[in-house]
């Protein structure tokens, strides 16, 4: 059976480990080949010893001058705010009232759902991006909208309701019991249904009750496979907050860890205003930081530290925060995650950026092995990188010397441009159009 074999030629990428603390971190065959079969990839290696294995007739894709590799993983943003990207205001709390509740509220609405999460999908796979971590609203509807849309394209997609029973509008405000129970029915109903994953969604600790945080970790130990997703510790009036909210916590991050929500998939955005007991939990629970450069900038929230998650063992991936953060773009992402950990003393090679965006979000997610990677047997999800795509891009690659100068350029001048053709499960979901 040979029916669903295809094979791409290009410069191949993909990584075997985190480049910070490895020196063989990444397979690189400059003319390469990748080989899929039904949906999953069979291999990936140089050109000239994997083309003799292919069996007679099998086609093959020429991407010659182009790079393949894993799509990119976004492990936070918000789909609901697509429509709110760009909005000025002075810093988190004052966005939330004045767009994003306001936003939010259309969820209610099953056909607004829907439309949006059609345009934010294929902005997604426009960007290269196949498998995001995305908060829905506190609608139910709002989930069902979004996994409908990403399975009719086929995505590995995780998403969840949004948990919030106080300091919120009361158009937006469920109760710790419904929000439980709604929350189990999506898990039942979409949790593990073809490529489809579910997070447990509680907004941020300010905008929880007590007992909607407990019922949320009982959830997340009653079914521990499902992932947990939440913000802290993003800007200083936020955590300010949270003290008086929860005078009896150690910390913000402590409120979660006391209620069970520090676990391997639990995903935490942003994690600026941490100590170092907050990282040594991080990383004794596996839980992850969903690191956001371009909100944070954008909202003035602060930087993250790479060198002390990394001292501390912490599992890092990179995220958009799509409507704080400002592009969907996971290369524009690097572009400002590279300058913030300049402004914090480090340096963030390219190489490193490119394996959080893939396999380090993947481990992240403890997903490695099913996405993230080109190794045998992992779902056929892969980008096709144009290094020619903008006159500059073109100008400067052509003097690139190095595999990491080459991806440097592309990380700091590369956006949608630069993503030529995109792949869910082997099958094409997005090409570039020429114009
Ligand atoms: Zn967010």
């Amino acid at each position: 059976m040979t029916s669903n074999l295809q094979a791409y030629r290009g410069s191949l990428l993909h990584f075997l480990a985190d480049p910070a603390f490895s020196d063989q971190s990444h397979d690189w065959f400059e003319d390469g080949l990748l080989i899929v079969e039904d949906g999953k990839v069979q291999a990936a290696g140089d050109y000239a010893t994997l083309h003799a294995t292919l069996p007679q007739g099998a086609v093959v894709h020429d991407y010659s001058g182009k790079l393949l590799m894993p799509g990119f993983i976004d492990t936070h943003l918000h789909y609901p705010q697509t429509d709110m990207i760009a909005s000025p205001s002075e810093g988190l709390l004052p966005w939330l009232e004045t767009y994003t509740f306001p936003v939010e509220r259309q969820f209610e609405d099953t056909h607004h759902a829907a439309d949006v999460a059609d345009f934010f999908l294929d902005e997604l796979l426009r960007c290269g991006t196949t498998t995001a971590m995305v908060y829905c609203t506190v609608h139910p509807q709002s989930v069902d909208a979004f996994f409908t849309a990403s399975e009719q394209r086929g995505l590995r997609m995780v998403a969840g309701k949004v948990m919030m029973d106080r300091n919120c509008p009361d158009f937006l405000r469920d109760t710790a019991e419904s929000s439980a129970r709604d929350t189990e029915a999506l898990i039942q109903r979409w949790h593990k249904r073809g490529r489809s994953l579910y997070a447990i969604t509680p907004r941020f600790a300010p905008t929880s009750t007590n007992l909607q945080l407990q019922l949320a970790g009982e959830l997340a130990r009653a079914y521990p496979d499902t992932f947990i997703q939440t913000h802290v510790s993003e800007n200083e009036a936020e955590c300010a907050w949270v003290r008086e909210l929860f005078p009896n916590a150690r910390s913000y991050i402590d409120v979660y860890d006391s209620y069970g929500m520090m676990r391997p998939r639990a995903m935490y955005g942003h994690c600026i205003w941490l100590d170092e007991r907050d990282r040594q939990r991080m990383a004794e629970t596996q839980s992850a930081a969903a690191i956001c450069p371009t909100s944070n900038l954008f909202l003035g929230s602060g930087l993250f530290d790479f060198e002390r998650a990394d001292d501390a063992g912490v599992l890092l991936s990179l995220a958009t925060d799509v409507g704080g953060g400002t592009s969907f773009s996971m290369l524009q992402t690097m572009n400002e995650a590279y300058k913030v950990a300049r402004l914090k003393g480090s340096y963030l090679p390219a190489l490193r950026m490119f394996y959080l965006a893939t396999l380090g979000a993947a481990r992240a997610m403890q997903l490695e092995g099913t996405i993230g990677s080109f190794s045998a047997g992992a779902e056929a999800d892969f980008i096709v990188i144009d290094p020619q795509a903008t006159p500059l891009l073109q100008r400067r690659t052509a003097r690139s010397e190095s595999l990491e100068e080459l991806l440097f350029a592309l990380a700091l001048l590369g956006d949608d441009r630069a993503i030529a053709a995109t792949y869910a499960a082997g099958r094409q979901v997005h090409v570039r159009e020429t114009t």
